[in-house]
């Protein structure tokens, strides 16, 4: 129908390494609980969180559908933490991945620089340059 073209979205290939370090650190705060935010990027990059508030332990996908309305295209995808120490997707998770977002990050505790995972729409682990 249309003549314009929408322009494929811009691959995310890293994210800034003070968002990495910031979302471990809230993390760590917020154990017990788990953490959860979304996810901004610039030029390709992943370079701020939005933090959800009021997040409720065990209730982070619920919490995310309530946010991830589009009305922010730089918003991209969700971070949210696994007290469990096991970064492995809930199919709560894969449920919400599947429709929201392009990238989403979970971290296990203990929170550490190698606690983290990414994910893409389908659940797929996928990668992030830390730069
Ligand atoms: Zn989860």
């Amino acid at each position: 129908m249309g003549l314009l073209r929408k322009e494929p979205p811009r691959e995310i290939t890293s994210i800034k390494k003070n968002t990495l370090i910031m979302i471990l650190e809230s993390s760590k705060s917020s154990f017990p609980n788990e953490f959860g935010a979304l996810l901004r990027e610039e030029e390709g990059e992943i370079s701020e969180v939005i933090l959800l508030p009021g997040t409720i332990s065990g209730n982070t996908s619920a919490l995310f559908q309530l946010h991830m309305q589009p009305i922010d295209f730089s918003i991209v995808g969700s971070v949210h933490s696994h007290p469990s120490g096991d970064y492995t997707p809930s199919e709560a998770d894969l449920d919400f991945f599947h429709r929201s977002g392009r990238i989403h990050i979970i971290v296990r505790w203990p929170y550490t620089v190698h606690d983290w995972a990414v994910y893409d729409v389908n659940g797929n682990r996928t990668s992030l340059e830390v730069r």
